[in-house]
């Protein structure tokens, strides 16, 4: 099967892991701080946090943003879960603006349509990699006084009107799970230029524990530490962030690769009014973390269960998050998004990943042009 995602381990990603495992440190040893300063450094943000995974990045900055129960942040359903479980975690209520046709994206103007008094944060989802309209929705923040987070999973190196994501708001999260732009097997960050913010991201990785002494109200001794709010282990280990940091020597060559092989694709589809390829927003560079097409004419899950039978690991991403059981039983069940729930029912994301070689790329595009022509 070829999958629609995978991982590119090599031999001095390899190294770089048994190194630490011969070290003194399994975790939270010096390689936290270094994986920190090189995706800070990369992504142009002033502070880093390294963390257990994308989802604990994501409960991290909705706690430091102080979300609680009585608080909205909206968010787009078109999504994987932990986009809007976050903000449930910490008591709160994800509310679902709908997304943009075009782009998948969420949309700024359904946004405003869904804020209330209650509204405290906006998380964005870069979907595929493909910026959102950030300019707009901070535009929306400023008005509301609203704190803005990225759900920067899909977006590691993509680039919005010249900046990086990463760079432009409250905060940003990433993601290292093995499909994601580059993997530590679980992993995740945390990013923001806002001091305080970074230290309550701190204090909520290591169970709101302290040894620094101006946060301390006392200090018994050398051996003295104070947990000053409820946080978690949610810690990455120094054999995770070894291979991050390796990881992230290769990001700018998996980029271009995963930028070649969707040029490919785009060329091979072109003529294909039945396969609808992603569309690009002006002054953006996506990641191309996923190549989302809509099947238009024919039936979407016959065209996915044949590739499937074909051996292409094919997926789709996503079903809107209040689709689910969960949601559907804790008060979403009359929630719809007209736009999300289309777009949903047409899409499949073809393999698309640095290792994909082009005669499984071609085998891919001759498949899927069979069945639709
Ligand atoms: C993968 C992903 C996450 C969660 O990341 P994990 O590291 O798997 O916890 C969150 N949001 C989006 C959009 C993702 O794709």
């Amino acid at each position: 099967m070829i999958p629609y995602g995978r991982q590119t381990i090599e031999d001095d990603d390899i190294q770089a892991v048994v190194d630490v495992l011969k070290s003194d440190y399994l975790t939270t040893g010096p390689k936290i701080a270094e994986f920190e300063q090189i995706v800070a450094d990369y992504v142009g943000a002033k502070y880093a946090v390294a963390i257990s995974n994308g989802t604990s990045a994501l409960h991290a900055a909705c706690f430091a943003a102080g979300i609680g129960p009585g608080d909205e942040v909206i968010t787009t359903p078109l999504t994987f879960a932990a986009s809007a479980n976050c903000v449930l975690y910490c008591g709160g209520t994800p509310v679902f603006a709908d997304v943009d046709a075009r782009t998948y994206n969420i949309d700024p103007e359904d946004i405003k349509r869904k804020i209330t008094d209650k509204t405290r944060a906006i998380i964005a989802v870069h979907l595929a990699g493909q910026p959102c309209d950030m300019d707009e929705i901070h535009s929306i923040a400023r008005e509301h006084n609203l704190v803005v987070i990225e759900d920067g999973a899909h977006a590691l190196g993509s680039v919005y009107k010249g900046k990086k994501i990463g760079s432009l708001s409250d905060m940003t999260t990433f993601s290292f799970h093995p499909v994601k732009p580059i993997t530590t097997g679980e992993g995740g960050m945390i990013v923001t230029d806002n001091e305080s913010l970074y230290k309550k991201l701190l204090l909520f990785r290591s169970h709101g524990i302290t040894r620094d002494d101006s946060l301390m109200n006392r200090n018994d001794g050398p051996w003295f530490y104070q947990q000053l709010d409820l946080g978690y282990n949610y810690r990455i280990t120094d054999i995770q962030c070894a291979l991050g940091c390796s990881q992230m020597k290769k990001l700018d060559r998996f980029l271009k690769r995963r930028k070649e092989i969707v040029a490919r694709y785009n060329e091979a589809f072109a003529g294909c009014n039945n396969i609808v390829t992603p569309y690009q927003l002006p002054e953006t560079e996506s990641g191309w973390h996923l190549y989302i097409v809509q099947i238009k004419k024919h039936d979407r899950k016959k065209v996915f269960e044949t590739l499937r039978e074909c051996g292409i690991g094919v997926n789709v991403h996503y079903i809107p998050v209040y689709m689910h059981p969960y949601y559907q039983e804790h008060g979403y069940e009359n929630v719809h998004c007209r736009n999300a729930e289309e777009v949903y029912s047409h899409i499949i994301s073809l393999p698309l990943y640095p290792g994909l070689s082009i005669e499984q790329q071609e085998y891919v595009i001759r498949t899927l042009k069979d069945i639709c022509e």
